[in-house]
């Protein structure tokens, strides 16, 4: 899925109660990609690195550089975020709940990436499993995306409009 998507879920499914929590959220969504392909335009905006070419789609999987493969695994692994979450969870002795952003990006990503540009590697480094979906950028994902984030916000808003009295 696109990265502001990713935000807008996590903080409307794990921030809602209040903005300091809607922002982390927000951020923990996000992360997986800010922390991958987030570096790699960052750097190509301060006009250093490598600049794949995006204009006609996405571009040959091999001319993204290996770190920015790593990082991708990195983040993009439900291994991982259990693991980091379960030290966070059992260093405060509560869940931390904002975090569980992260896992909900990987299981958004796992269906809305196919197998030509990075398919998520939701079990590394255990297991190589990726799924053939459809890319996030394909009218079939994209709209119902943008309807079902209508859908939700406008509902968390009436909610909050209803037990706010106003
Ligand atoms: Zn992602």
């Amino acid at each position: 899925m696109d990265i502001l998507s990713h935000g807008l879920w996590g903080g409307i499914a794990f921030g809602r109660s209040n903005p300091k929590k809607y922002w982390s959220a927000f951020a923990f969504g996000i992360a997986p990609d800010a922390l991958s392909f987030g570096l790699l335009f960052t750097q190509n905006i301060l006009g250093f690195g490598v600049r794949p070419n995006f204009s006609g789609g996405p571009p040959d999987p091999s001319t993204i550089p290996a770190y920015i493969h790593a990082l991708y695994s990195i983040t993009h692994s439900l291994v991982i975020a259990a693991a980091v979450i379960g030290i966070m969870w059992f260093a405060h002795k509560k869940l931390p709940f904002v975090m569980l952003a992260w896992p909900l990006h990987i299981l958004v990503d796992i269906p809305t990436h196919g197998a030509a540009f990075f398919p998520t590697p939701f079990l590394w480094p255990l297991a190589d499993l990726r799924v053939n979906g459809i890319p996030w950028s394909d009218p079939l994902i994209w709209f119902p995306n943008l309807g079902l984030l209508a859908l939700a916000y406008g509902a968390w808003w009436l909610h909050r409009k209803r037990t706010r009295g106003t």
